[in-house]
């Protein structure tokens, strides 16, 4: 048996191998704190179950359009029109199964042998993974610390060549929680007019989990990116939705007809019964985000000062997004070295800053979509292991 040459340069995200080890070891026994997951651990909000439980009985069994359900079409333009300001068009707009499918799409669309595709490093690993089974050369672009994990515009307006067909960019961003502040989008926005040749995928997932008043700044606001920009938004991370597998994705006019021929390839349509429970997530009451958000504030903080305890680490305070992303590299030890052993011996799930990209040595993810309570044990037995390791 001989697998398509393209298999082994497919990657993988980590967060789903250490969840897999985690189990085990639960499995056999051991107490485990999760701190590796990208995943609220909130329960979806009642009102959502509720209608999906409904659509059921309604009968939604069948295939719905490729596109998406046209109420659910609708309720995201309302909804990104109320959030971002932007006004776009339903037509535009394509439903999902998750938010990766929108990634996956326009990375399959855009890349290929002699393409090059910017993106953040360290970022969340499937853009890379999915660049390199593309074909095209993953161009990467690193995150200063210094400056919060703030994009730097210039920077990565550097990297542009005439091969660049795509530009990847993350606000909030998985794993550093950093943000792309109007200031930099700006200049990125401005220099992209001398780049035409240039598309650029938004990853917005985040959207809403933003703090200390930092406000959201979408590629969708700036009318010169709306006929050359993929936004990426979905369910998951918002309404805690990650199990339901809905997403959706912004496209060009002259795109969404190419990514609706890539849905009806690959999934056909996303889930029925998701997509009428996503409707009353987007127009019921949204209290419950803002509870979330602000249980995820506190853990931050916590965070926050739980891991600039720990001797070896530094951590700065992530703007959006549930995850720190301290610098590890005062301990000495190889981020997937600490992986393993805090999985193993200190039963602490955590991921390694090096599956975010090479970029990411010298770092560990620690999620805090867990209670504050986990969080201060959790990193109680990363002070303890530390401190009692050879
Ligand atoms: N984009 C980023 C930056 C993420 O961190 C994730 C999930 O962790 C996704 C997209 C994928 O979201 P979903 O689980 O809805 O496919």
């Amino acid at each position: 048996m001989t697998l398509a040459s393209r298999m082994s340069v497919l990657g993988t995200e980590t967060a789903f191998e250490v969840f897999a080890k985690a189990k085990a070891l639960e499995a056999k026994g051991k107490d485990i704190i999760h701190l590796h997951i990208g995943a609220p651990d909130f329960s979806t909000p009642e009102n959502i179950v509720e209608a999906g439980r409904k659509a059921l009985t309604d009968g939604w069994h069948k295939y719905t359009p490729a596109k998406g359900l046209p109420e659910l079409r609708e309720a995201v333009a309302e909804n990104i029109l109320s959030f971002r300001g932007a006004e776009i068009d339903p037509n535009n707009v394509l439903i999902v199964p998750g938010g990766k499918p929108t990634m996956f799409y326009a990375i399959m669309m855009f890349g290929e042998a002699g393409k090059e595709i910017i993106y953040p490093n360290p970022g969340f690993p499937i853009y890379e993974s999915m660049i390199h089974w593309s074909g095209a050369k993953a161009v990467p672009y690193g995150l200063e610390e210094e400056k919060g994990f703030a994009f730097s515009a210039e920077a990565v307006l550097a990297l542009i060549t005439p091969a660049t067909s795509l530009l990847i960019v993350n606000t909030p961003a998985n794993p550093t929680g950093g943000i792309v502040p109007r200031s930099e989008m700006d200049k990125l926005v401005a220099g992209l007019e001398k780049h035409p040749h240039v598309t650029v995928l938004c990853d917005e997932i985040y959207s809403r989990q933003l703090y200390d008043g930092e406000e959201h700044v979408s590629i969708l606001q700036y009318p010169s990116m709306i006929d050359r920009s993929i936004l990426l938004d979905g369910w998951s991370k918002t309404y805690a939705m990650t199990g339901w597998r809905l997403g959706y994705g912004v496209w060009p006019s002259h795109l969404i007809a190419d990514a609706e021929r890539i849905q009806i390839n690959s999934s056909s349509c996303a889930n029925a019964v998701t997509q009428v429970a996503a409707i009353e997530a987007l127009r019921g009451p949204q209290t419950a985000v803002d509870e979330m958000l602000a249980s995820f504030d506190e853990r931050r903080k916590i965070i926050h000062e739980e891991l600039n305890a720990i001797p070896g680490f530094r951590c700065v305070m992530p703007k959006g997004a549930f995850y720190a992303f301290p610098n590890t590299s005062g301990t000495g030890i190889a981020s997937k070295t600490l992986e393993d052993e805090l999985l193993n011996e200190a039963g602490v799930a955590c991921l390694s800053g090096k599956s975010f990209g090479k970029f990411g040595e010298g770092y560990m993810r620690f999620s805090y979509a867990n209670s504050a309570d986990n969080i201060r044990e959790g990193l109680r037995r990363v002070r303890e292991h530390l401190a009692n390791r050879q």
